[in-house]
């Protein structure tokens, strides 16, 4: 079992690095039940940093499993105001957030997916709702996305192993990703990861490329055009209080925004996608003028079909990003079914809202400039991945130069 050594290091790390929450702020941390000795670790860490207070927002995946089985799609879809309430008053008090992210894979596999969808449009509807989107997805506040292991999704990554043995490896490769050991510092190593992830945004913003081409030998042919004054971010962030925090635990990406309406050509997925708790997996899309044309699915189309469904923007791509196939977590060879770690382990695009730190002086943007900035817009931001071993990207210019950027995999600078 992990020690409770290494327990408190990345319940620090998490709570330092990664929310960074500041002497008299209060920190909302979001945990499963079953996740709760490792919560209550990240408390302690928090009152120790200064927080003023810390609130917890448990969920039981179970429970939720148990609600979508026995009631109905309308009692479902209601929001009651006083969880709304919260939400306004999390943003009126500018907390900031850690969420200890533990999902089942499949935890919602044979419910109706016509009821999944609907439920989750109506929870998404309330003006109040879009709004912590946006306050979330513009860093008004620090918040950071770690995950620690649960027996089911153990189960799923290691299915020939026993459930116990399971749940010590999975430990053991999410430790390694975000770099905790026994006797290392990782605060210390997470503040050089930064710096290069940092150099490496500097030199793709220094290339200002116009749109990016990607191939491969399963298929992928795709023209991505990025947004004018686009900017290339990852690693650690500076939220708009000014306090420096690391969003994703772990992260590898450089990403940035691409252009609304010009993404053409047909990209391969190359690894499933957690979609609302159901896998969609072996799928492609076909896009034109930005907007996903056709698209197949060997598991789950009818998901997919779902999520391209969802609204105006989610048949769109708001993120697009790029990770070496040679990184930590791809060499692990190991399928995580859970985005935190896989997105980190191959290229990957997001459909659904853009961030609006990607675009210069997109943070004081009104929705409107954004959108006018070809910025894609969606209550809803879904990744998945699409890099391979022999992923081969060319950046194009504006003077129509083209430079390699990828070889076989991975970053040629
Ligand atoms: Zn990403
Ligand atoms: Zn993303």
């Amino acid at each position: 079992m992990v020690s409770q050594n290494i327990l408190r290091k990345y319940a620090k790390l998490a709570v330092v690095m990664g929310s960074n929450v500041q002497p008299g702020q209060t920190l909302m941390i979001q945990g499963d039940t079953d996740s709760n000795y490792f919560v209550r670790l990240c408390v302690e860490e928090a009152y120790k940093a200064g927080a003023k207070e810390v609130l917890v927002e448990w969920n039981d995946q179970a429970t939720s499993r148990i609600h979508y089985d026995n009631a109905t799609t309308e009692t479902l879809k209601e929001v009651k105001s006083y969880v709304l309430d919260k939400t306004q008053y999390w943003m009126d008090n500018k907390i900031c957030r850690l969420n200890v992210y533990s999902p089942i894979p499949g935890l919602l596999e044979g419910v109706d997916p016509q009821k999944i969808q609907e439920v989750a449009i109506a929870q998404m509807a309330p003006k109040v709702r879009q709004e912590f989107k946006q306050f979330s997805m513009a860093n008004k506040t620090q918040w950071c996305l770690i995950s620690i292991p649960n027996k089911r999704w153990a189960e799923k990554c290691f299915p020939n192993e026993t459930s116990e043995t399971a749940v010590e490896l999975l430990w053991e490769a999410i430790l390694k990703a975000v770099h905790v050991e026994e006797d290392n510092d990782p605060i210390a190593v997470w503040k050089e990861h930064n710096n290069v992830l940092h150099a490496h945004n500097e030199a793709l913003n220094n290339y200002n490329f116009k749109s990016l081409h990607f191939k491969n030998s399963k298929g992928t042919d795709l023209e991505v055009g990025l947004v004018k004054n686009h900017i290339w971010c990852g690693g650690s962030e500076i939220a708009q209080n000014g306090v420096e925090f690391n969003p994703n635990m772990p992260t590898e990406e450089s990403f940035t925004m691409p252009d609304r309406e010009r993404v053409y050509g047909r990209v391969y997925s190359t690894k499933p996608l957690n979609y609302g708790g159901v896998l969609i997996d072996e799928f492609w899309l076909e896009f034109n003028a930005g907007k996903v044309v056709d698209f197949d699915a060997k598991e789950n189309r009818e998901t997919l079909a779902r999520l391209l469904d969802f609204d105006e923007g989610s048949r769109h791509i708001g993120e697009i990003a790029l990770i070496s196939d040679d990184s930590p977590i791809s060499n692990s060879k190991i399928l995580f079914y859970n985005t935190l770690f896989d997105e980190n382990a191959s290229c990957h695009m997001a459909l659904g809202a853009a961030y609006p730190m990607n675009v210069k002086g997109g943070l004081q943007m009104s929705e409107e400039e954004l959108y006018a900035a070809n910025a894609n817009r969606s209550s809803q931001h879904e990744d998945f991945m699409f890099g391979s071993h022999d992923m081969e990207i060319l950046g194009e210019t504006y003077d129509g130069t083209m430079i390699q950027v990828f070889k076989d995999g991975n970053f040629v600078f």
